[in-house]
């Protein structure tokens, strides 16, 4: 697998003539991007403006979280196999936001990998830490708690069609980027990790890096030899600045 991949995460952002522009902006930009894969995460009511926007571009589509359960009495829960049925190829699982806001635990992040897995989503897994958690030297214990809730329950071969995003929270909206090295050696932490379970596996899986990525810091980033990739937040909003970081992975 490997090769590098961009994926934008637009949160709770957009209407549908915003939406609209952008997806025409990204698909159009998308045309000149030889050598990457770019896709977005967008809000559930767009899914079906994204794949009208998006079909038969080289630019996936997918949701920024998904229910744990299947079909059935779970009011508000989108299934993995609704956003299957919308085209997603992606469908990202424990984001920070989740995890601080709504409450998702480990355990519930390893479910919603495992929902999106069997559907034949491939789950983009977000992981990191607080900077509480940084200053007092618990980055990797906390990285290793939350990629192995997902491995106990999925298993490591789930991770041979997963994407891991290493998102220190510290990082995400706030303008702090992690620095390279900083970055690189949390990425081969979390390669070595899963490369404990299966060497193969674990060359092949792509390890986003995301907070705070722009354009002006993209390429740096992503030259460091475990780092395939980010996830964009903020900067996936303005196509210009979205598509020069899928051109600082070329
Ligand atoms: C994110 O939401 O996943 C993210 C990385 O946000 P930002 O790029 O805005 O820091």
């Amino acid at each position: 697998m490997r090769g590098k991949l961009v994926a934008g995460n637009w949160k709770s952002n957009g209407d549908l003539a915003a939406n609209g522009r952008l997806l025409g902006q990204v698909r159009a930009g998308s045309v000149a991007l030889k050598g990457i894969e770019a896709a977005v995460c967008v809000p559930y009511p767009y899914l079906a403006q994204a794949q009208q926007g998006l079909a038969g571009s080289s630019v996936a589509w997918g949701g920024q979280d998904v229910s744990q359960f299947g079909a059935g009495a779970y009011t508000g829960a989108v299934t993995a196999a609704m956003l299957a049925d919308f085209g997603c190829k992606y469908a990202i699982v424990g984001h920070s936001e989740r995890r601080s806001i709504f409450g998702d635990t480990d355990a519930m992040v390893a479910q919603k990998f495992e929902a999106a897995r069997q559907a034949g989503l491939r789950p983009i897994f977000c992981v990191g830490e607080s900077l509480q958690e940084r200053e007092s030297g618990v980055t990797e214990q906390v990285v290793g708690r939350q990629l192995d809730a997902v491995l106990a329950v999925s298993g490591v071969a789930a991770f041979s069609l997963a994407v891991i995003a290493y998102e220190p929270v510290w990082a995400i909206g706030t303008g702090k980027t992690a620095s390279p090295a900083q970055a690189q050696a949390v990425h081969a932490f979390i390669r070595g990790r899963i490369a404990t379970g299966d060497k193969a596996v674990a060359e092949g899986v792509r390890i986003l890096y995301g907070g705070s990525v722009k354009a002006a810091n993209a390429k740096e980033l992503f030259a460091q030899a475990d780092i395939d990739g980010g996830l964009i937040g903020g900067a996936s909003l303005v196509a210009d600045e979205f598509l020069a970081i899928c051109r600082s992975a070329v």
